[in-house]
């Protein structure tokens, strides 16, 4: 019934009435069609990559000011190789899985094997909050279904209880049908009773994406999600793809290479072409312009 209805794309923030427990939840549908839109995705590469975009945009919204960056790098042995995301407080997120085209079959529950694509490897998060060195922690993947590794991460890099589900739905036709997450943290304060009464809850939830099919909001996922708790919504925020690619920047990959190399395109190519790997916009350097960039260097 909700098949036709126009969802939002966009994150809240929340507290327990009582203050002991934070979370976070996000709808993502239309960001993550988007990429399906325009650029050539297998559904198992796309359901690994949105489960990444949905935790970076998660966790990008604990970042303290706007020019910090939440980047998740996850390295497996799968044939996705590589996940890169960077998310900011602004809820803008760009992202890209080394190999989009993976097939596989079904795993044991008959869902998209993002388990096998991504293999055995390692979660980096990296936080930059513009000092001089960014704050890096690796852990190693423990399940490789993305919602489980962040959890495992928080557990292990930041010593924070916290429950995190991620997921990714398709309609038939391959479009999205339904994508987000959530993220619950205890803090500090929280009592067992309130322990007790989150887990209690957890353990009612299933799939993320069967949620999200049934219901519209990010706040009605949370609630569903911490049933039993008062919940006060402290934010709402639009999330969206954005990539700050850009001719200029193309330009300096091209100057990095040095001249001997740019003489060498000339030469074989007569231009240069830089695909961004995030949006997969593509820039051209023509002839004249690689050879002014020579005569400066
Ligand atoms: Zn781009």
């Amino acid at each position: 019934m909700y098949q036709d209805k126009e969802r939002k794309d966009y994150l809240v923030r929340a507290l327990s009435a009582d203050k002991m427990i934070r979370a976070f939840a996000l709808r993502s549908d239309n960001l993550v069609d988007e990429i399906r839109r325009t650029r050539d995705y297998s559904p198992t590469s796309l359901a690994a990559l949105g489960r990444t975009i949905n935790a970076a945009l998660l966790m990008g919204d604990m970042l303290k000011n706007d020019d910090d960056l939440l980047t998740l790098q996850i390295n497996g042995d799968g044939p996705i190789r590589q996940i890169l995301v960077t998310s900011n407080l602004k809820g803008e997120v760009k992202g890209y899985a080394s190999n989009p085209y993976v097939i596989l079959e079904p795993n044991s529950n008959n869902h998209l094997n993002v388990s096998k694509a991504i293999g055995k490897g390692k979660l980096t998060v990296i936080k930059d909050y513009g000092l001089k060195e960014p704050y890096v922690s690796t852990v190693n993947l423990i399940s490789s279904e993305v919602a489980e590794d962040i959890t495992y991460y928080y557990a292990k890099s930041e010593q924070t209880p916290t429950a995190c589900g991620l997921g990714v739905a398709f309609n038939h036709d391959l479009s999205i049908k339904a994508t987000g997450g959530f993220l619950i943290q205890l803090l500090p304060n929280a009592n067992e009773e309130d322990i007790d009464k989150l887990e209690e809850s957890l353990k009612a939830i299933h799939s993320v994406t069967d949620i999200l099919k049934e219901k519209d909001t990010p706040e009605e996922l949370l609630k569903t999600v911490m049933k039993g708790f008062d919940i006060e919504f402290l934010e709402r925020k639009e999330v969206k793809f954005k990539c700050s690619c850009s001719y200029e920047k193309g330009l300096n990959t091209i100057r990095s290479l040095g001249k001997e190399e740019i003489l060498d395109i000339i030469k074989k190519d007569g231009q240069a072409e830089v695909d961004c790997a995030f949006c997969n916009k593509k820039y051209i350097y023509s002839k004249d312009e690689l050879e002014k960039l020579v005569n400066e260097l």
